[in-house]
């Protein structure tokens, strides 16, 4: 159905684990060329060997995407080992818990430096080697969280996942002359090795506040930021997409209990 794009080189920034790992594994798969981005070189280079072992391309790179001259050299080394990057997966994020009252000025910078002015840097940093290529795909990793939806604990980090698609809108523009679209996005509860770690109990609850009865997976997630890449979605941009199983759907917990069958 969609054209190929295999051959693409493809940079997934937070690919050690969780949703990136599973851009990483979707990209390989549909044939592109994929840098590997965490800040553990270990643990980038697990999944560089997965994606290896099972007959793909792929490089990892060690980066702190929250730090301007790290994600410029990340940029300066795709393009070194892969001769340039046609897709920047923007998804490195972080989502400390701390309630108002509690959260530090060092808690809010964190969370905001990390996932949206690493969004930021990202861009940035990749942007040159896409303007001389006339042509790139950005798709950054936003959330219902901020966007749509509240959590305590969250603010900050809703502030950034809400911020990231400010930063989406504007940048779409900026960046349509030059070929280069920029779209998000935006999971809602997504099992992953971190969610796994928070017990049946806690993703029973989690499932149940969802109408399709489960919680994403990392693929579905995936496969909406394949779409984004694809020459299919060439004229979209500045859009979000939610991947969340209905779950910003129901407007009461009533509504949840009437949608049972029977
Ligand atoms: P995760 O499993 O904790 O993985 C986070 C990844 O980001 C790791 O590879 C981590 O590797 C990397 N990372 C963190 N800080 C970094 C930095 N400063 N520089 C470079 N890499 C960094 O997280 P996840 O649940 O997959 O979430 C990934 C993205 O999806 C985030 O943007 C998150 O907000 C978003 N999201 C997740 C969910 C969900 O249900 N999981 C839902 C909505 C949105 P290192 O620690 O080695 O650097």
């Amino acid at each position: 159905m969609f054209t190929s794009i295999a051959g693409r080189s493809v940079v997934v920034t937070g690919a050690s684990k969780g949703i990136g790992r599973g851009i990483a594994l979707r990209f390989a798969r549909a044939g592109c060329k994929v840098f590997v981005i965490s800040r553990n070189l270990y643990e980038a280079e697990k999944i560089a060997a997965e994606i290896v072992t099972s007959g793909g391309i792929a490089r990892a790179y060690a980066a702190d995407i929250s730090k301007k001259l790290e994600a410029e050299a990340m940029a300066v080394a795709a393009v070194e080992v892969f001769g340039g990057i046609d897709i920047l997966c923007s998804n490195a994020g972080i989502y400390p818990s701390a309630r108002l009252g509690v959260m530090t000025e060092t808690d809010f910078d964190l969370v905001i430096g990390t996932n949206l002015k690493g969004s930021f840097l990202s861009v940035s940093a990749c942007l040159p080697a896409m303007k001389a290529a006339g042509k790139g795909r950005i798709i950054l990793t936003s959330s219902i969280t901020g966007p749509i939806t509240g959590y305590p604990g969250w603010s900050h980090y809703g502030a950034s996942k809400a911020g990231q698609l400010g930063f989406m809108r504007t940048a779409a523009i900026e960046l349509a002359p030059f070929n280069i679209t920029v779209n998000a996005v935006m999971p809602g509860n997504v099992f992953t090795e971190g969610l796994r770690d928070m017990g049946p109990e806690y993703i029973g609850k989690m499932e149940a506040s969802v109408p399709m009865r489960r919680l994403g997976t990392v693929d579905d997630v995936a496969n909406a930021a394949l779409f984004f890449a694809s020459d299919e979605a060439a004229y979209i941009t500045g859009q979000g997409m939610v991947i969340d199983g209905g779950q910003t759907l129901p407007e009461s917990l009533a509504a949840l209990e009437e949608m049972s069958p029977g």
